[in-house]
């Protein structure tokens, strides 16, 4: 089998697939172990029979829906690529929004940084790699979570954040200046949990009760405690959440409370202040100069 013959076997995963040349390029560079590039520079390339063989089996588990992230073991989010393990969430391009925000929200000067459910460590990596000068935080209460997001901080040798195991802030002490949380937001009852990747991920990072904003609410009435003065908390949530999200964040006293859309053009982050803004402005300010990290 060459890599034309291989491409061409996407067809096998259009009825199961949203993304089939996508999924088959993916697990054909993680099985010969190149780039996206050698597959249309050396089209007459040969798969060894090992290569082939192992190519055929990734195929027949892509085929019964299992996540590609899963059968590569890993996933590129940001600028990073991150090891990825059915332990976690597979790190979403709708998350990529929450990183933009929290780099808006807050200079690049010394920061204190949470992030409550890191999973595989995608956000406070992300925010790590772009500004040194902060100090970060991520918090799992599922330790091969905290394992994997620690291996993945080594690999990328991100020196400004500590992962802890817990549930929320129960290993944490002090004050912040943004804390950010993805955290399980999906009602039990969605039918969207029986479709896709979904299937394959942990209900505990997917699901949460009263609609899906149980963890949201007990964050952001923890987080009141947390915060600097003029501190941000910023929530990813599910693409019909907004309003309600941000009507409970102004209901716990929060201010300058606002949501943004994620790429595909879904309400998909919410953000608010906790106290005065004027009374601290190196994290009240929204940053408008460059960035110099
Ligand atoms: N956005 C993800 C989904 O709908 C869920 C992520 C989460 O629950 N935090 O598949």
């Amino acid at each position: 089998m060459n890599i034309t013959q291989a491409l061409a076997c996407s067809s096998q995963l259009e009825q199961s697939s949203e993304s089939p040349q996508a999924d088959i390029e993916l697990l054909l560079c993680h099985v010969i172990e190149r780039s996206r590039t050698f597959l249309f520079t050396r089209p007459e390339y040969e798969l060894s029979s090992a290569q082939a063989q192992l190519f055929e089996q990734l195929l027949q588990r892509r085929l019964a829906g299992e996540p590609v992230a899963h059968l590569t073991g890993v996933r590129g989010f940001w600028t990073l690529d991150l090891e990825v393990t059915p332990a976690t969430l597979i790190p979403r391009p709708d998350t990529e929004a929450l990183v933009e925000k929290a780099l808006e929200l807050l200079a690049p000067t010394a920061a204190r940084v949470l992030d409550l459910g890191t999973g595989t460590g995608a956000i406070v990596l992300a925010l790590a790699s772009e500004c040194p000068a902060w100090k970060l935080v991520g918090v799992d209460r599922v330790s091969q979570a905290v394992q994997l997001a620690e291996k993945n901080r080594v690999r990328l040798q991100l020196h400004n954040v500590e992962i802890v195991e817990g549930s929320w802030f129960e290993p944490v002490a002090g004050k912040y200046d943004l804390i950010v949380s993805n955290p399980p937001y999906i009602d039990p009852e969605d039918p969207h949990l029986k479709q896709g990747d979904v299937r394959y991920e942990p209900l505990s990072a997917l699901v949460a009760e009263d609609n899906g904003l149980a963890d949201i609410r007990a964050i952001a009435g923890a987080a009141r405690g947390f915060l600097n003065p003029g501190g941000w908390l910023l929530f990813e949530h599910g693409y019909d959440q907004a309003g309600a999200v941000r009507e409970l964040l102004s209901g716990l006293g929060y201010q300058s409370v606002d949501s943004a859309q994620d790429l595909a053009g879904n309400d998909r982050i919410t953000w608010a202040a906790w106290g005065s803004p004027e009374a601290e402005p190196k994290v009240g300010d929204t940053f408008v100069g460059d960035r110099t990290c």
